[in-house]
């Protein structure tokens, strides 16, 4: 029997202590525990690392105040589309879903496409028909509509700009409480000694051109394998594409020798800084070792585990 351990995150960027009311900061806080402990309840009844990833990322898509799910961000013509992965560690299978609406728990699809689709990787109206030929639950655009999100959108929707959840500068004008933040994962360590990663987000505020991001994209936002890690990553997309970021991370592991520790210092703290890639990533190896790495000012974030550990966080330590 293996150690247990699971770790989440909600998003990282610029995320400052006097953005947030303490109100807030508790439902945050509240909202990465009850993910933490949906996933850990699935792992210590011997369920596997899969279905505790799913599980503790359909916990997050389904509050509000998380970038994926109920709470994604709009798009440049007002809608929200999604992306989300999973993958399996023991046996490298994947599923990727890109561009989705009005699916509502993305996740759910993801892991359907790895397990019944025979491919990796579907987009916009090929997922949603495969999604309604399998019966993935569908919610209606309505059930997606926050007005803060709206509000962010409307502040950029005429520029070509686009942005990440977590930006400040562009989001003036509104109340602290009232700006939300988070992409959200997971990565989970089974009592069989099995790794899973999952990730979901609704991208970046007023994206277009069916822009896809790191996230669906096994390797790139999301990783496991049960000879190295787990990894499920937040931050600027086409920067984390353009540096592999998670199997970055399992090939320091696999082919250097690395400690996992070390893989994610070198790939967030050095390879994506020299870019400017901003944000971080969870990551569990197949002892149960874990880190929540970012170069952000903050990362929602939490971990627990057999040993005794739980707790979450947002700000740097
Ligand atoms: N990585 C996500 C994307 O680029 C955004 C995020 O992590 O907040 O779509």
């Amino acid at each position: 029997m293996s150690k247990i351990t699971i770790a989440i995150h909600g998003g990282a960027g610029t995320i400052l202590k006097s953005m947030l009311t303490p109100e807030l900061e508790i439902r945050y806080n509240q909202g990465l525990q009850d993910a933490l402990d949906a996933g850990y309840k699935v792992l210590e009844q011997n369920g596997s690392a899969v279905d505790a990833v799913a599980k503790a990322v359909c916990t997050l898509e389904d509050n509000e105040l998380f970038n994926a799910g109920k709470g994604a961000v709009f798009t440049k013509k007002g809608v929200n589309e999604m992306d989300a992965a999973i993958m399996d560690g023991s046996n490298l299978g994947a599923g990727g879903v890109a561009g989705v609406r009005n699916i509502k728990n993305p996740v759910l699809l993801a892991r359907e496409i790895m397990l019944h689709s025979g491919h990796v990787l579907l987009s916009g109206n090929g997922a949603k028909e495969f999604a309604l030929n399998r019966g993935i639950e569908q919610a209606p655009d309505d059930y997606f509509f926050s007005k803060y999100r709206y509000d962010q959108w409307i502040e950029i929707r005429d520029s070509d700009y686009y942005q990440l959840d977590h930006f400040e500068d562009k989001l003036k004008g509104m109340a602290h409480e009232e700006k939300k933040f988070g992409t959200v994962g997971c990565v989970a360590l089974d009592l069989q000694g099995h790794l899973a990663a999952a990730t979901s987000t609704g991208g970046m505020t007023n994206k277009r051109y069916g822009r896809i991001g790191d996230s669906p994209i096994p390797g790139l936002g999301t990783y496991a394998n049960d000879a190295t890690c787990a990894i499920s990553c937040t931050g600027h997309g086409e920067l984390f594409i353009r540096a592999v970021v998670a199997y970055d991370v399992s090939c320091l592991m696999e082919y250097k020798g690395l400690s996992l520790k070390e893989a994610c210092q070198i790939v967030v703290k050095e390879k994506l800084v020299r870019i400017g890639g901003e944000g971080g990533l969870i990551a569990v190896d197949h002892l149960g070792n874990y880190d929540l790495c970012f170069n952000s000012e903050g990362m929602y974030r939490g971990v627990k585990t057999s040993d005794g550990e739980n707790r979450v966080a947002i700000y740097k330590d």
